[in-house]
C-alpha cells in the first residue's frame, strides 16, 4: 500500500520521503493546481525525480487545470518534457489534457485527478477505457462504494484521500473564489472564501447589513472540518486500495513530515497485524488542523462534517526549525562529549525553554531544555531569529532531518 505525500517544494519533498512517503505529488510551474504552493521549476523537477528514484520512491506531477484554448499549445511540450524526465505519472482531469498526454507520451501513466469527480464504477470503467491507470477518487465516495469499484473495475489503481483539508464544494469545482476574488480554484488560486464571514443585504437598503448567524459565534454553513481517516486505517489496508493520499501542498514542512510518519507507521503496524502505539494518533493534534471528521467514509460522521467553533486552524505546537547538520563530537572543558547540532531557524525560541525534536521514527523523539544557543559566528545568544542557522551544543546527536517544535501555552 502506497502512502502519497504532498511536495509543495523540493525541501518538503525531501522531508516527505525521509519521513516515510512511498511517493510524492508535486507541480511544476505550469498547469498544476495550487498555484500558490512554491512548486518546482525545471531544475528542481529534475533534481526531485533523481532524489525520489535513488531512494526507490515515486513522483507524480500534476497537470490538473481545466485548460482554456490559449493553454493548449503549451501542453504537449510540457508533457514531453515530463515524460523524458522520467516522472512516474501525470495527474490530470481535463479530457483535452488527457488526450494530449496520450498523443504525446503514450506510455506515461495517467492518474485521473480528484477534480474529475469520479463517483461511480461506471465512470471508473469509462476512464479505464480512456487509458487512465489510476483514479484519485472524490472525497465524497464512501468506502463501500470504493470497494465496489475495485471489484467491478479491478484493472484500475485507486487512490483515496486519508488526511487534510476538505472543500465544501464537490472536490474543488467551485466558482466562489473566482467570482469574489478573481482567483479561480480551478487554476489553483483559491482564497477560501467559503470560510469568510458573510452578512445579508437587501437590494433597496445598500449599506444595511444583516447578520447571518446560527449562534453567537457566527454562521458555519460552508465551514468544513478536516478529513482524517486514521481511525479507519485497519479497514483500509486490506481493501485493495492502492494509494493513500495526504492533502496539503500549501502546508509547512513540519505538517508534511509529521503527518507522513504518523500514517506510514500506522499502515505498517496494521499490515503486520499489530495496533499502532496510541501516542501516534496524538501527533495529528500537534500539527495545524481543524476538527477532524471521517466525512463520507461511512455513515458514522455524515452529519458531523462542519466545524462550529471557528474557521481558523488549531495550532498547539509551533514549528521552530530543522536540523541541517550535526558536526562531529568534541570534548568540552569538563570532558563531556558534545555535538554541534546546526539548526535552520523558522521561529523564535529562547534559552530556558522546553522544546521537542521529532524524527522519522516517533519513538526517537526527544524533549530538551535549551541550555545554550550559539549564532553562526560562535557567539552565545539568548534567542533565535528566523532564517538564520544556530548551533545547539548537546550531549545528544540530533537526527538529520530532525524537526524542532515547542508547545504553545
Ligand atoms: S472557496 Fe472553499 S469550497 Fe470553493 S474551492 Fe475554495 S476551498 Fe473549495
Amino acid at each position: 500500500m502506497e502512502l502519497l505525500a504532498p511536495a509543495g517544494s523540493f525541501e518538503k519533498l525531501r522531508y516527505a520521503i525521509e519521513y516515510g512517503a512511498d511517493a510524492v505529488y508535486a507541480a511544476g510551474k505550469q498547469f498544476g493546481l495550487r498555484a500558490k504552493a512554491t512548486n518546482l521549476d525545471e531544475d528542481e523537477l529534475a533534481k526531485a525525480v533523481k532524489y525520489v528514484h535513488e531512494r526507490g520512491k515515486k513522483i507524480f506531477i500534476t497537470a490538473n487545470i481545466f485548460a482554456n484554448n490559449q493553454d493548449i499549445d503549451e501542453i504537449p511540450p510540457y508533457i514531453d518534457y515530463l515524460s523524458k524526465l522520467g516522472v512516474d505519472a501525470v495527474i490530470a482531469s481535463d479530457p483535452g489534457v488527457i488526450s494530449i498526454i496520450k498523443e504525446t507520451a503514450p506510455t506515461l501513466p495517467i492518474h485521473l485527478s480528484t477534480q474529475a469527480n469520479t463517483t461511480s464504477w461506471k465512470s471508473a470503467e469509462f476512464w479505464a477505457k480512456q487509458g487512465v491507470s489510476r483514479i484519485i477518487l472524490a472525497r465524497e465516495v464512501s468506502f463501500a462504494e470504493t470497494k465496489e469499484m475495485i471489484k467491478r473495475v479491478p484493472e484500475l489503481e485507486y487512490e483515496i484521500f486519508v488526511h487534510g483539508a476538505m472543500c465544501i464544494s464537490y472536490s474543488g469545482r467551485c466558482l466562489l473564489s473566482a467570482f469574489l476574488n478573481n482567483r479561480s480554484a480551478n487554476r489553483g488560486l483559491c482564497t477560501h472564501p467559503c470560510r469568510w464571514e458573510y452578512t445579508l443585504t437587501e437590494k433597496s437598503r445598500p449599506g444595511e447589513e444583516f447578520a447571518i448567524s446560527e449562534d453567537e459565534r457566527g454562521t458555519y454553513i460552508l465551514n468544513s472540518k478536516d478529513l482524517s481517516l486514521y481511525d479507519k486505517l485497519e479497514e483500509i489496508v486490506s481493501s485493495g486500495i492502492t494509494s493513500l493520499k495526504i492533502e496539503g501542498r500549501m502546508k509547512s514542512l513540519y505538517y508534511v513530515a509529521n503527518t507522513t510518519r504518523v500514517y506510514k507507521t500506522a499502515i505498517q503496524e496494521y499490515l503486520q497485524k499489530r495496533k499502532p502505539d496510541p501516542q501516534l494518533k496524538e501527533e495529528l493534534y500537534k500539527i495545524s488542523h481543524r476538527e477532524y471528521t471521517t466525512a463520507f467514509f461511512d455513515d458514522s460522521e455524515l452529519n458531523n462534517t462542519q466545524t462550529y467553533e471557528t474557521s481558523g486552524y488549531k495550532r498547539n505546537y509551533q514549528f521552530l526549525g530543522e536540523v541541517v547538520d550535526v558536526e562531529s563530537a568534541h570534548t568540552a572543558s569538563n570532558t563531556q562529549l558534545l555535538f554541534d547540532n546546526v539548526v535552520n531557524i523558522r521561529a523564535k525560541f529562547s534559552v530556558g525553554e522546553e522544546i521537542e525534536v521529532i524524527s522519522p521514527d516517533h519513538q526517537q523523539d526527544v524533549k530538551l531544555k535549551v541550555q545554550a544557543i550559539y549564532d553562526e559566528d560562535g557567539n552565545l545568544i539568548t534567542d533565535t531569529k528566523p532564517n538564520t542557522n544556530i548551533t545547539l551544543k548537546l550531549d545528544t546527536k540530533l537526527p538529520r532531518y530532525g524537526i524542532l517544535r515547542k508547545q504553545i501555552k
